[in-house]
């Protein structure tokens, strides 16, 4: 017979193994506390959506959707894609499930994966997590400048220091403006050939291109700042006096469109403080989509949004060293010597589980030695032993697996004991001496 054939997870898919749990789970956490601090409900979409969802809204022309979408066509015939972002996705629930009718704005916040077929290289992967934070039905300033403060409280909560980077893209109209001039300029500079093409497509996407002869043309290009209406400029304004009431560390950067069709106004970026601005660097952004529920059928609903991307945040807080609590680590460990202790113990796992304490055991195992090995390996404080003695005593050894000291107490008592030791709720239980567990 062949040899099986081993097979590996995908170009730029990974596992998330269990040691990395902590990470995520810390990072989890954290976003859904803001999130609820901060009035945010939480919304799961599918993973897979109608292309068109995307075509429509994040722009034809855009790299996502010229070229990163895991797109084909179901066994209906439907072309339908992984998700490649998820603001069009809340933007369609939006509408689907009528909120237009809920009290205004509407906040969600999502935890999800979604897929690029990008390159993969370090930080950089076709299936990536998203948390992030949408605001739809209100156009106020003080709504962005409170999603980026927000934001900004969330990354220093992981341990990060972070600035923004932030621009306002204006309106259709200021915009429109903006672009006749800046396709003038560029009309003769040195671009790649990408760009050549976006010159008549999409040239506000030069502005962010990553190739350096792209990068020296726009550095002299006009700014879309100084072609603003009077009521972006007065948004834009106002969005930054916000923030100059908090602690945002916030820097103008009149580069800054992002690539995505959608948005307007507002623009930003959070990247790391002592990091260098480019795109393979940004821990997350967002920015103003005021007009995207109504182009996917919608009545007019100004929106803003921020998405983060989870694998960055955790590649940098390991990079820093960020010490993380394991919520996983366990207290107590429940040792058995003999087939009546364990039957005993295994009632005793459960009973001490259901009082809260993080417990684990090794119950396949019979020799202590092995026993005491996996509970020191799981880093435990006390191990619980019940061996024959015990058993006929109706007692228990409570062992502390630093100093190895072991007390005797009684089995009915340790529980309240254990309590005490590890919750600090009182107990008040006699300990008799001090003993070596007895074998079976
Ligand atoms: P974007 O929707 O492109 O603005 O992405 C938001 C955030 O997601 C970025 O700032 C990154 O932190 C993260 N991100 C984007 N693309 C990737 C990727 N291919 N792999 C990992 N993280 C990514």
């Amino acid at each position: 017979m062949s040899k099986p054939k081993k097979f590996q997870t995908l170009k730029g898919f990974r596992d998330i193994l269990p040691e990395h749990q902590k990470f995520w789970n810390f990072v989890f956490e954290k976003v859904k506390d803001i999130a609820q601090d901060y009035s945010y409900q939480k919304i799961d979409t599918p993973i897979l959506e109608s292309a068109e969802l995307f075509e429509r809204t994040v722009g034809q022309t855009t790299d996502i959707v010229e070229k990163e979408m895991f797109v084909f066509k179901d066994k209906g015939g439907e072309k339908v894609t992984l998700r490649p972002e998820m603001t069009a996705p809340v933007a369609r629930a939006y509408i689907e499930h009528g909120m237009i009718s809920w009290p205004q704005p509407v906040k969600l916040w999502y935890w999800g994966p979604v897929f690029r077929y990008d390159r993969p290289q370090a930080g950089r992967y076709r299936q990536f997590y998203q948390f992030g934070f949408e605001v739809l039905g209100g156009s106020s300033p003080d709504i962005d400048s409170q999603l980026i403060i927000m934001s900004n409280h969330l990354y220093k909560s992981f341990g990060l220091d972070v600035e923004v980077q932030i621009n306002s893209i204006g309106c259709p109209g200021c915009r429109k403006e903006y672009i006749k001039s800046l396709t003038k300029f560029l009309k003769d500079k040195k671009l790649c050939a990408d760009c050549r093409r976006r010159l008549s497509v999409n040239p506000l996407r030069i502005l962010d291109c990553k190739e350096k002869k792209c990068r020296e043309a726009v550095s002299e290009a006009p700014q879309i700042i100084d072609s603003l209406c009077e009521e972006c400029r007065d948004h834009f304004v106002k969005v930054l006096e916000g923030l100059d009431e908090s602690e945002v560390v916030y820097n103008l950067n009149p580069f800054l469109v992002r690539g995505l069709d959608y948005y307007n106004r507002t623009t930003f970026e959070f990247y790391l403080s002592d990091e260098e601005v480019a795109s393979q660097n940004a821990l997350g952004g967002g920015g103003r989509y005021d007009y995207l529920v109504e182009q996917l059928g919608g009545r007019p609903t100004p929106a803003i949004g921020f998405a983060g991307g989870v694998e960055r945040v955790v590649l940098k807080i390991k990079e820093k060293g960020i010490k993380i609590k394991d919520q996983t680590q366990a207290d107590v460990f429940v040792a058995q010597l003999g087939e009546e202790a364990k039957k005993k113990c295994l009632k005793l796992f459960n009973d001490l589980r259901k009082e809260g304490i993080k417990v684990r055991e090794s119950f396949s195992k019979k020799g202590l030695t092995e026993q005491l090995e996996r509970a020191n390996q799981m880093k435990v404080k006390y191990t619980l032993i019940l061996g024959q003695k015990e058993l006929l005593d109706g007692t228990i050894i409570i062992r502390d697996m630093e100093s190895g000291i072991q007390e005797i107490v009684d089995f009915e008592k340790v529980i309240p004991e254990i309590k005490k030791r590890i919750l600090g709720v009182n107990g008040g239980v006699k300990i008799y001496s001090e003993s070596a567990p007895s074998k079976s």
